[in-house]
């Protein structure tokens, strides 16, 4: 009989932290670690809206996962298929090969997708933000964009090109509009045919408050901030379609623009729907083990699980790297438990606030629910990304400084092509692995 195998889907915050876990928990002849990943890295999507904006290298929110989990071996590939009873995982690597995986213990941390609702044109033209593929394409497209704008001799085509929407003013939308809006400033410095009055920067919301899911005593401070800059907030207000060139929005105003961005929400990862599990809104019921009721050899964590939240009534717990992590670990322990090696435990965490970076020098948190603004808040959402990333901190760090010392660099290379942002798109390609 050879070792038991643990296979981890999904090297995201949940996975990456329960193998961490495991590598630590158990002796090195006690399992096979199997992680199954299409990257070689775990990101760390907090820090993606910088990435959009140009103050943080892409490579710096790609933490490199073999230096990280040496005793875990990757396997480069989507998750396709699921057979519990049979204990075997499909997977079709990055080069389109099919392999069979078999497992003894399963932890499904495939995290989430963009939600997409279905209004008109979003699929076809809206872009999608939560991959660094997403992020690079879009700093070059703004760029493009405002160079565009500057050349047009059409006065329509050059304001459509220069205004920015941004839908979804949770965490994502608010730092995106944010980091973007700083980044187009950038664009226009030492430039003479284009002026700050004539970029638009529009942040759109069905909420009657920015940051509707965080504490109220953020959401004004945030909104203030990004009106101060000259950012159009407009809550209460939805799209109702979307064409190549305009955004039009339930309020019946017309928005002419080449650039709208869905920041609106995010779904449980597809892998979970093609599974006979019990789900609660997409996401595979567990009990506070982490466990599967009907599976005790499969665990879930991360925004793929409904983790029932002692400190809130049992309701599942938000979809938030917070939760991931603890989620991610607890998972680690557990499992190490189920072969024998330390005890079971319940998830209990207690939400520790939420940071929201704003750009520039604003920010606004609430570690501890204690609610700050400006600079302390600031230096409370760098000190906490710092802290929580598993690595590259140096290099975040020093980006970072760099940042606040010189210009900031304006260049686009146009790797990404626009085929594959386009979120109609990148659900075709999650539908097609997952
Ligand atoms: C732009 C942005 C900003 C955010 N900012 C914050 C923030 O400031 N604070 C906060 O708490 N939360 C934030 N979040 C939410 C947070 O990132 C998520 O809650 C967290 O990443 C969830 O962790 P996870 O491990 O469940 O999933 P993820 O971190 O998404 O990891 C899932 C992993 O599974 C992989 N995967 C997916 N499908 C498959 C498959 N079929 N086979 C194999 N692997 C697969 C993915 O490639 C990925 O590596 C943000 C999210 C976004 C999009």
């Amino acid at each position: 009989m050879g070792k038991p195998r643990v296979l981890v889907v999904g090297t995201g915050f949940a996975g990456y932290h329960c193998l961490r876990t495991l590598e630590r928990v158990l002796p090195p002849d006690a399992a096979e670690l199997v992680a199954v990943n299409p990257t070689d890295y775990m990101l760390y999507v907090p820090l993606l809206p910088e990435v959009a904006g140009g103050s943080l290298d892409p490579r710096r929110v790609a933490v490199p996962l073999r230096p990280k989990l040496p005793r875990t071996r990757l396997v480069q590939a989507h998750a396709t298929g699921l057979d519990l009873a049979a204990r075997t995982c499909t997977v079709v690597d990055v080069e389109g090969r099919e392999q069979v995986l078999e497992w003894d213990r399963l932890v499904l941390t495939a995290g989430s997708v963009t939600r997409l609702l279905s209004i008109p044109g979003v699929a076809e033209h809206a872009f999608g933000f939560k991959s660094v593929a997403e992020a690079v394409f879009l700093r070059d497209h703004v760029l493009r964009q405002v160079e565009l704008a500057e050349q047009a001799t059409d006065p329509a085509e050059r304001a459509a090109r220069a205004t920015f929407v941004v839908v979804g003013a949770g965490y994502t939308g608010t730092e995106l509009v944010a980091q973007g809006q700083q980044l187009t400033r950038s664009a226009l410095r030492g430039r003479t045919g284009l002026s700050e009055s004539e970029i638009k920067w529009v942040l759109v919301d069905m909420a009657p408050r920015v940051l509707p899911g965080l504490d109220e005593r953020l959401s004004g401070p945030a909104a203030k901030v990004l009106r101060a800059r000259g950012v159009d907030v407009r809550l209460e207000t939805s799209v109702k379609e979307v064409t190549e060139h305009c955004a039009r929005l339930t309020d019946g105003s017309e928005i002419p623009t080449r650039t709208l961005v869905w920041c609106v929400g995010v779904q449980p990862d597809p892998l979970v729907e093609a599974v006979a599990l019990t789900t609660a809104k997409g996401r595979v019921v567990v009990d506070p083990t982490l466990a599967v009721p009907t599976h005790p050899h499969v665990f879930a964590a991360g925004d793929v699980a409904a983790v029932p939240d002692v400190f809130n009534d049992g309701k599942p717990t938000p979809m938030t790297a917070q939760h991931a992590q603890r989620q991610g670990k607890l998972a680690g322990r557990n499992v190490a438990a189920s072969l024998g090696h330390g005890d079971v435990s319940t998830y209990r965490h207690r939400d520790l606030g939420f940071v929201v970076d704003l750009a520039g020098s604003q920010a606004v948190a609430n570690p501890l629910h204690v609610p700050l603004t400006g600079l302390p808040a600031k230096a409370v959402a760098r000190g906490y990304h710092l802290l929580a990333m598993p690595g590259n901190r140096l290099r975040v760090a020093v980006d970072w400084l760099t940042d606040l010392l010189a210009r900031r660099q304006v260049v686009q290379f146009g790797l990404v092509p626009e085929a594959g942002v386009r979120l109609g798109d990148v659900e075709k390609a999650a539908a097609r692995h997952g």
